[in-house]
C-alpha cells in the first residue's frame, strides 16, 4: 500500500493502478463500518483507494475537530490488511491551498444541495454538509473513481451525495452500504471514542429507540407524530441522554409525511456526554 500526500503524487499513482477504482473517502480513525466499506470496495474493483482527511470545512466553530480522535499509524495498518491500493492522506494546505483565499475562510467555491442541506443534521450543524459536498465533489476530482462507498449511518450524508452527483452528472457511481452495530445494536462511530463506560452504557437506547418507532409502524401506526413522540418519551427515560432530535421522513425528501406510507426513514441524533451520535433506520 502507497502512502500519499500531495495531489502529484496522487495523480502519478492512479495513472498507473488498473481500472475500475473504488474510493472510500473517511476521517479516518478506523473501525469495522470503514474497512466493510474498503472490502466491498476491494470485491467489486480492480483498485482501491481510501482517503483519510478530517475535513475542517465540515466542522462547525464550536465544534469537535481539534479533539476528533486520530491514530494515524493503526489506520494505516487497518487500511493496508484490507488491501487499500492507496491511502491518500492529504493536509489542509493540500486539500484548501492558501493562495487566493479569504482570510477565514478556507476556499471560496462551495457546493450546496438545496433543502437536504438545511433540515437534521444541517439544521443542528449549519454549513456541515456545504462542507461535507465540497470536499466530496474535490476528491472525486482528484481521485476520479468509478465507484465511491458510503455507509448508511450516515443517511443524510449519503442522500446529499447521490443528489449532488446526480445533479451534477458526476461521472460516479454511488454505494451505500448498511450500517455495522456493535452487538448490542450500536452504531459503530469514531466518536464512540469520546463514551465513558456509562455513557456507553447508555448509547444504544438511540438505536432502540428506532426500533421502537419501527415495531410501531409495524404493528400499524400511521401517524408519525405519534411515532416521534413515543421514540422522544423512551429517549427522555435516559438520563445520560440529551436528544437532538428523532424523526420519521420519506426517504428521499426527508420530510416528515402527513401519513406513514412505507418506506419511511427513521433518524435520530443525541449527546451521550461529549459524544453526538446519530443513527437510523429504513422501515420498507
Ligand atoms: P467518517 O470517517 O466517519 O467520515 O466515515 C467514513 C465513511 O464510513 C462514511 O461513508 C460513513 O458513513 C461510513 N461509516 C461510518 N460509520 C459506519 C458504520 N457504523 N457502518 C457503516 N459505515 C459507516
Amino acid at each position: 500500500m502507497k502512502i500519499i500526500r500531495s495531489r502529484e503524487e496522487l495523480q502519478a499513482a492512479l495513472a498507473v493502478l488498473p481500472r475500475p477504482l473504488g474510493f472510500v473517502p473517511t476521517m479516518g480513525y478506523f473501525h469495522e463500518g470503514h474497512l466493510s466499506l474498503m472490502r466491498a470496495s476491494r470485491r467489486e474493483n480492480r483498485s482501491t483507494v481510501v482517503s483519510l482527511y478530517v475535513n475542517p470545512l465540515q466542522f462547525g466553530p464550536q465544534e469537535d475537530l481539534a479533539r476528533y480522535p486520530r491514530d494515524a499509524e493503526r489506520d494505516r495498518l487497518l487500511a493496508e490488511r484490507e488491501g487499500v491500493d492507496l491511502l491518500f492522506t492529504p493536509d489542509d494546505e493540500e486539500m484548501y491551498p492558501s493562495v487566493g483565499r479569504i482570510p477565514g475562510s478556507l476556499q471560496r467555491t462551495r457546493v450546496q444541495v438545496e433543502g437536504l442541506s438545511s433540515i437534521w443534521e444541517g439544521a443542528s450543524r449549519p454549513g456541515h454538509f456545504e462542507g461535507v459536498a465540497t470536499v466530496v465533489v474535490k476528491l472525486f476530482h482528484l481521485v476520479q473513481p468509478d465507484t465511491a462507498y458510503f455507509g448508511q449511518k450516515d443517511y443524510q450524508q449519503a442522500l446529499v451525495i447521490q443528489t449532488l452527483v446526480r445533479d451534477l452528472a458526476l461521472p460516479v457511481t454511488i454505494r451505500v452500504l448498511p450500517t455495522v452495530r456493535e452487538a448490542d445494536g450500536l452504531a459503530l462511530s469514531s466518536r464512540n471514542a469520546y463514551l465513558s463506560p456509562q455513557e456507553r452504557q447508555a448509547a444504544p437506547r438511540l438505536y432502540q429507540s428506532l426500533r421502537l418507532g419501527e415495531e410501531l409502524i409495524r404493528q400499524g401506526e400511521r401517524d408519525p407524530q405519534a411515532v416521534i413522540w413515543q421514540m422522544e418519551s423512551f429517549l427522555s427515560k435516559e438520563p445520560l441522554c440529551r436528544l437532538d432530535y428523532v424523526t420519521v421522513v420519506a426517504p428521499e425528501t426527508l420530510l416528515v409525511p402527513a401519513a406513514i406510507r412505507l418506506p419511511v426513514a427513521l433518524l435520530g441524533a443525541a449527546w451521550f456526554g461529549k459524544a453526538r451520535l446519530i443513527d437510523n433506520l429504513i422501515v420498507r
